[in-house]
């Protein structure tokens, strides 16, 4: 019950077991999802209350299954699965009334394959809130692994890129394509540009199609003293398909709007939809210092936010209104300048369009790239020094 990002190095993803052969099938009181196993590995279930749901664990595995597999019967209201940490995969089964697992287990079968099953039973809600309470019983003190720091004598600005979602969170979902694809290639692209450059140190917070719990993503930016932290979306907004552009969202306690509020809500879940139960931990370190490192990161975060606003609008379609601002927990950390970006509406043809080309995308890249340049030569030297002499 692992709960935070592991730091180990994984096998490539072609060496991982194969997924393949996903079904699901109701017989009277009982729900079974299989799958075929490219090899026999050891998996772990248990339920998890609020929402409702079993969590399935195993190694790292390349699922190949089809899109158009049916995910709901009887009380199961569908599945996810995907990449947790570097070494564990999670499949994610959704409940829409109480249920125990009778049964979970890789049966060998001929050729070296395994048959993966979950068995899964009609309970009462006063079982199912007993088999989670014992899960969570355990989950509790499991270790978060030390994430790694700025090297001592680096001198370059340290960038840290936050493509959001990953693994088995996909992030918001339009037809076939996924939040977490989208911005992990941004992501990867602005990296790219900024390190051609020469100035920067440049980490990411992920790169490649894993989970990253959202405390890691802060501990990270924290750790790695980031001069500027950038988490990269995509959002939607179904009911409003006309509704387009890049929006830049910087933390408040109070939401500028509430269809920011609402935003940050939904970014705030991402934890819970990898089946972690985490709360955002609270950043306050009382002193004196933290009050001005705070100050100071706001006023810096201000300008960047700005910044981006300003190059991006040059360069793509922004949103009506495009600098906003509210809660968002990635955006929570007291000394590093952090803002997030929601490139476009997946729910609009046209940015669902422009998101996918790579034309859009080095254009946007090379706006933020010039925000990020110009915060650092410009701006910031100002902004330093009206802050000294003010303090
Ligand atoms: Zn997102």
């Amino acid at each position: 019950m692992a709960s935070s990002q592991a730091s180990g190095e994984g096998k490539a993803a072609n060496e991982y077991p194969v997924a393949t052969d996903a079904r699901i099938e109701q017989s009277g009181e009982t729900v079974r999802l299989t799958m075929m196993l490219s090899s026999v590995v050891a998996v772990e279930a248990w339920v998890q209350a609020a929402p409702d749901r079993v969590i399935v664990e195993m190694p790292s595995t390349n699922f190949q299954i089809q899109s158009n597999t049916r995910k709901s019967v009887g009380f199961v209201g569908g599945y996810r699965y995907g990449l947790f940490t570097a070494d564990k995969a999670r499949i994610i089964i959704d409940l829409s009334q109480p249920a125990t697992i009778s049964k979970v287990e890789v049966k060998p079968v001929r050729g070296g394959f395994g048959e993966f099953s979950v068995e899964l039973k009609r309970a009462t809600r006063a079982d199912f809130l007993a088999e989670a309470g014992k899960a969570k019983a355990q989950a509790q003190g499991a270790a978060q692994p030390p994430l790694a720091a700025k090297p001592a004598g680096e001198t370059r600005r340290t960038v840290v890129i936050d493509p959001g979602h990953g693994g088995i969170d996909p992030g918001t979902m339009v037809s076939s394509i996924s939040e977490k694809a989208v911005v992990l290639a941004f992501g990867k692209a602005l990296k790219e540009q900024l390190e051609a450059g020469g100035r920067y140190r440049v980490v990411m917070t992920r790169d490649d199609d894993r989970f990253v719990s959202l405390s890691d993503r802060v501990r990270m930016g924290r750790n790695e003293q980031a001069d500027l932290f950038i988490s990269i979306h995509a959002d939607s907004l179904m009911q409003a398909q006309d509704v387009r552009g890049a929006t830049v969202y910087t933390r408040s306690e109070r939401a500028t709007d509430a269809e920011a509020a609402k935003l940050a809500a939904k970014e705030n879940e991402a934890d819970a939809a990898a089946g972690l139960e985490t709360r955002e931990e609270v950043q306050d370190v009382a002193g004196i210092l933290m009050d001005l490192a705070r100050r100071e990161t706001r006023t810096f975060t201000g300008v960047f936010a700005r910044n981006l606003v300003e190059k991006l609008g040059g360069s793509i379609k922004m949103h009506k209104i495009p600098l906003r601002s509210a809660r968002f927990w990635v955006l929570s950390a007291p000394d590093v300048p952090s803002v997030l970006i929601e490139l476009g509406y997946m729910s609009s043809p046209k940015d669902a369009e422009l998101l996918n080309s790579p034309e859009w995308r080095g254009k946007a890249v090379t706006a933020v790239s010039a925000a990020i340049d110009s915060y650092f030569t410009r701006e910031r030297a100002s902004v330093g020094k009206a802050a000294e002499f003010r303090d």
